[in-house]
């Protein structure tokens, strides 16, 4: 292993690569990590020179606080590469924004902005081909932070691990799934952390959901905890609803995760003079208007898959199919994003951030 102490970041390289023992061709979602990963420590109330080594199991005492008490957050972006072979990111800045606003949330120490944006700049550089070109081809980003110090107090931890770690990524066409709005459980409360990407957000949700698929239900579409009578979002996707030719997407607020590809498709539906409105939507007018037939469209969007088509609902053991269209707000809003992550079409906004 041969050792490049840079300014900011020390690294070590990975004697070999793994990158010949990959299908590209067959990736499964966040299965096969790239050769290296980023690990800066918290300890003595700072955050240490962050380190990228090769990438391996971390140790941890069984006293671990997060093995205890959760106090785990995350963040999910990607890496995209164009046919000139120049890598971007996709506002990075907001995921920044948010890994502090979910660290605050969970009593964690803000992570700072420099190591979070060289941190990732230096290990994409390094794992530059891992990328492969192409319209949805991408390099998924998982950085995370949990507590590490060991106690098993329930107090807030003194000593943390902030880590990326790098999937590749493959252009996928998503299935339309077929979702369950809640009626009993719930994934957020008022006051909560649903708007935190803390980790018990998503183990709590796994049993309910899985509830769901015995029913033929692939994924859930949460409503507000205290009446289940407006929808919020998906289990990892906000949501939107296309009535006419309105689209419709339910409010931030505590208990909703604000997501990155909702307020990009919420800009893009104004550039577009396409009228979206966010505002809270009720179970009962989406019923109404897939009764009478104005329900044009309802779909997911998320980092991952970008947008998810939704083909069908159930509430109060009523199933309504919805029929979708060509020319899919869905697809628009997904071809538009794309082109502007790898690089095809004009960034106005500049949401593009480069690489190298
Ligand atoms: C991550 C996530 C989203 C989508 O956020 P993006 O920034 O668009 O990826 C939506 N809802 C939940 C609950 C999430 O965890």
């Amino acid at each position: 292993m041969n050792m490049i102490p840079t300014n900011e970041i020390d690294l070590v390289k990975a004697s070999s690569s793994k990158i010949n023992d990959v299908d590209f061709n067959n990736l499964q979602f966040g299965r096969i990590f790239t050769d290296h990963m980023l690990v800066c420590n918290y300890k003595d109330g700072k955050w240490q020179k962050p380190q990228i080594m090769p990438y391996q199991p971390m140790t941890l005492e069984p006293s671990a606080r997060v093995l205890h008490y959760g106090q785990a957050i995350f963040e999910g972006m990607k890496a995209y590469k164009d046919d000139d072979g120049k890598i971007f990111m996709f506002r990075p800045d907001q995921n920044f924004a948010r890994l502090n606003k979910s660290a605050t949330r969970l009593a964690m120490p803000e992570f700072p902005k420099n190591y979070f944006i060289n941190g990732l700049e230096t290990l994409i550089t390094l794992e530059n081909e891992w990328i492969k070109p192409g319209k949805g081809n991408s390099l998924y980003l998982r950085p995370f932070i949990v507590a590490t110090e060991p106690a098993i107090a329930a107090s807030p931890a003194e000593e943390y691990s902030f880590m990326i770690i790098c999937s590749p990524a493959k252009a996928y066409y998503t299935d339309p799934v077929r979702v369950l709005f809640a009626e009993k459980y719930s994934r957020s409360a008022d006051g909560g952390v649903g708007y935190a990407k803390a980790a018990g957000n998503y183990a709590a949700q796994f049993y309910p959901t899985r509830l769901a698929q015995e029913k033929g239900f692939q994924q859930i579409i949460w409503t507000d905890a205290s009446s289940h009578d407006y929808l919020e979002e998906a289990g990892t996707m906000n949501i939107f609803f296309r009535i006419g030719n309105k689209l419709i997407t339910a409010p931030n607020n505590d208990r909703i995760l604000d997501g990155v590809t909702r307020k990009s498709i919420i800009q893009i539906a104004e550039d577009l003079g396409i009228d979206c409105e966010v505002r809270r939507v009720s179970v009962s007018e989406i019923k109404a208007a897939a009764k009478d037939g104005s329900l044009k469209e309802v779909f997911g969007a998320g980092t991952a898959a970008v947008v998810s088509p939704i083909s069908a609902f159930s509430h109060a053991e009523e199933v309504f199919e919805i029929s979708g269209s060509e020319d899919s707000y869905a697809s628009i809003f997904k071809d538009h994003l794309l082109n502007i992550q790898h690089n095809i079409s004009e960034d106005k906004h500049g949401w593009r951030h480069k690489v190298c």
